[in-house]
């Protein structure tokens, strides 16, 4: 028998399940589609352009990462992951925490690995907060936050990032918090504006979240790609251990975004509502993935020295070419990602010069746009965000790419 018709098209779609994965997607029907990411890699891949969109590079990460994972299958590490993910992972995350942060989560009851920072996004939120809640994200968010705080239930409460730094108004941020916030979902350094936050600003999140007694999320997957300022984990904040989650992943330190390995740390308490709500996401996921990573975890300081040196190279290459094609650069501080503003050459929608940019110039490139709510949408409506995690010479073509481009218009 066929089901009716209607449950194969969008509509079968659970009401608000929908709106609440809507907000941050393009679909032509207002709600339904695909990421931003995948549809400018798919607009990329049918031009052929250069990719300076969804961010992942363009060269694998250390060969012996790879070399341990190949051994790890070889051995028979192939079966379910225990549901906190393997110990000498956690143990690695544990010891790298210790090496560059003074900290040391207990790896048998402060710490899981989850499928990429994303589960652990997903898994953090879904424990936490829910109708009736508020949770708090800097403006523009990853566009995940505004999803999974939406499966929720809960309501989403913004504070903006002001260009050219990217850094929030403090009377802002103190007036955006209420006895209703549940959980403050922080994301240092920040996609997409690469704003890595002082220490002032960290500091009065813990503050408030203490005077608010609510919870703190970090999202730290940028935590190794940070151009001469150093990272600070909130988590090392006075005031933050006992209420923070922190985030990372394997994907951007050790460029295996593939992977989808990532991990999380906070108090027991906290690990374990998160671990509770996880095991029914995923339980478990890449054994042979995690033993690698723990490898990657223990690599010596110059690989870590760089990773960052390299990419700051990079930024100022494709940083160079933007502005001499007549863009407005707000240079970051971190992440692999430089933004433009677009009004110099008379544009002021980014979403479509986006959707039109792979077939004028041959480059690919993500809207800033629909990292926001409509407020902040209209704020960053002709800033335009480039990955510059790429080969040198991909980087020179991209940037001449759209030198071509005032004349274009
Ligand atoms: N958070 C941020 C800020 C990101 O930019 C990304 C992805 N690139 C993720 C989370 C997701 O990380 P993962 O691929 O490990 O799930
Ligand atoms: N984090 C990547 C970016 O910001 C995209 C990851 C994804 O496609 N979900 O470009």
């Amino acid at each position: 028998m066929h089901a009716p018709r209607e449950l194969f098209t969008a509509t079968a779609m659970a009401p608000w399940w929908r709106a609440a994965v809507g907000a941050n997607l393009l679909g032509p029907d207002g709600g339904l589609g695909v990421t931003i990411f995948e549809e400018m890699t798919t607009l990329a891949v049918q031009t052929g352009a250069i990719n300076l969109g969804q961010g992942f590079p363009d060269e694998d990460g250390p060969a012996e990462i790879k070399a341990a994972v190949q051994a790890a299958v070889a051995s028979g590490a192939n079966q379910y992951a225990p549901g906190k993910g393997l110990l000498e992972l956690r143990e690695a995350v544990s010891a790298h925490q210790q090496r560059f942060y003074g900290l040391s989560p207990d790896p048998q009851s402060e710490v899981i690995i989850t499928t990429g920072a994303t589960e652990g996004i997903a898994a953090s939120l879904l424990a936490f907060a829910g109708p009736g809640d508020e949770v708090l994200t800097f403006e523009p968010f990853y566009d995940s936050y505004g999803a999974v705080i939406g499966l929720t239930g809960a309501t989403h409460v913004t504070v903006p990032l002001l260009a050219p730094e990217f850094f929030p108004d403090m009377a802002a941020l103190e007036a955006a918090f209420s006895d209703r916030t549940k959980v403050v979902l922080l994301n240092n350094p920040h996609n997409p504006t690469g704003a890595v936050f002082p220490r002032e600003v960290l500091q009065r999140v813990v503050d408030l979240a203490r005077k608010h007694d609510c919870l703190i999320i970090t999202d730290e997957v940028y935590e190794h790609l940070t151009f001469g300022v150093s990272h600070i984990p909130v988590a090392s904040l006075p005031g933050a251990a006992d209420r923070t989650v922190s985030i990372s992943s394997a994907g951007k330190t050790f460029s295996f975004t593939g992977w989808k390995i990532g991990w999380l740390s906070g108090p027991e308490e906290l690990v374990s509502a998160i671990r509770t709500v996880k095991q029914f996401l995923t339980y478990s996921s890449g054994t042979p993935f995690q033993a690698a990573i723990a490898t990657g975890l223990a690599l010596p300081d110059d690989f870590y020295h760089g990773i960052w040196t390299t990419l700051r190279h990079k930024r100022d290459i494709l940083s160079e070419g933007l502005r001499a094609a007549g863009f407005d650069v707000y240079t970051p501080q971190g992440t692999y990602f430089v933004n433009v503003d677009t009004a110099p050459l008379g544009i002021h929608d980014s979403v479509d010069l986006a959707r039109r940019l792979p077939s004028l110039v041959g480059v690919a490139a993500i809207p800033l746009p629909v990292f926001c709510h409509p407020q902040g949408a209209e704020r960053t409506r002709s800033l335009l965000r480039f990955a510059f995690c790429k080969k040198i010479e991909v980087l020179e073509e991209a940037a001449a790419r759209l030198a071509t481009l005032s004349g274009k218009l």
